[in-house]
């Protein structure tokens, strides 16, 4: 499908406009510091195009911590490990749960609803370790990010792992729970030391949106031409965006803007049109159930405007 890059323009403009006088931006996450102190004035969105454009408004050159965004880099390259044996450890389901909740789990026989809530994400991160050291299995992952956004800055945020770490006990609590089980199979503070590691990688709106491409056009990287996934691994993961990305604000999410995303606490969304771009969206004020509250109301308005979602609709 051809993009119209005027039209685009003229959305993003609108659109920043528009964010720029909204009163009610949600808060923060406050359960570390690093992340308490970001202000809730922070907007960013940028679109990565198939021929390598990058369409942007607000602050999409500043860094912010992907968090749980960080989990759809972490399924994909769990999977090209493990293959479908990963589904075995990990659910495909919503969970309608938050996304640190234990009392599924326990209902659950030790085995996350799926790979986007953080017992799912810590399992897939319990097979990047495979053999590898701690410090290996995250260098393979920032090696991944850097190779799909072509940039080779990309970092982790050492203060913000730290208090992940200091912070973590919910964590360690689930990740205790899933080694009772055997879903986990490394000890416990190596895969948690890998886990906030990635999870506090530090990129801007336009790195983001650019390593999400192969998602939106096949797997493939329209920009090198590599292959990263397979389609059919690409459609499976943006099903489980489309479904679980959101944790219990899932179906919220794809009722409002209808195309498949993750976010993460940091206030990031990467969210992906089949087909015509990858987009992400920043602003660190969170809704209720842990969602960027600015980024989830700039997506609705641009899907709309672009008449972009998975269902074929023109408005
Ligand atoms: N690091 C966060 C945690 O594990 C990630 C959660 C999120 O982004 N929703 O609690």
């Amino acid at each position: 499908m051809a993009l119209d890059g005027t039209r685009l323009k003229d959305a993003l403009e609108a659109i920043a406009a528009e964010m720029a006088t909204v009163e009610e931006r949600g808060k923060p996450a406050d359960y570390i510091p690093e992340l308490a102190r970001v202000s809730a004035g922070h907007f960013a969105l940028c679109v990565a195009t198939e021929d390598g454009r990058l369409f942007s408004c607000g602050d999409a050159d500043t860094a912010f911590s992907i968090q749980s965004v960080s989990k759809v880099f972490t399924l994909t390259l769990a999977l090209g490990l493990a293959g479908d044996a990963l589904w075995k450890r990990v659910g495909r389901e919503p969970s309608g749960s938050a996304f640190n909740s234990i009392v599924q789990l326990e209902y659950e026989h030790g085995r996350p609803r799926n790979p986007f809530i953080n017992a799912g994400a810590i399992a897939v991160t319990d097979i990047i370790l495979g053999n590898h050291q701690p410090r290996e299995a995250l260098g393979e992952i920032l090696r991944f990010l850097r190779a799909l956004s072509g940039d080779d800055t990309i970092s982790i945020d050492e203060a913000v792992a730290l208090s992940e770490k200091q912070t973590g006990y919910r964590n360690f609590a689930l990740a205790n729970y899933m080694r009772a089980y055997g879903i986990i199979t490394h000890p416990v503070d190596l895969v948690l030391g890998v886990y906030f590691h990635h999870c506090a990688i530090a990129m801007t709106a336009q790195q983001l949106a650019q390593a999400g491409s192969f998602l939106a056009f096949g797997g493939r990287d329209p920009l090198s031409g590599f292959r990263v996934v397979s389609p059919d691994r690409a459609r499976r993961i943006n099903a489980l965006m489309l479904t679980c990305g959101h944790y219990d604000g899932s179906g919220e999410f794809a009722y409002r803007v209808g195309l498949p995303a993750k976010s993460g606490v940091g206030g990031g969304i990467l969210c992906i049109v089949p087909g015509v771009a990858s987009i992400a969206a920043w602003s660190p004020g969170l809704n209720d159930v842990g969602n960027s509250r600015l980024g989830t109301l700039a997506l609705e308005r641009l899907a709309k405007t672009m008449d972009w979602n998975i269902f074929g609709i023109r408005s």
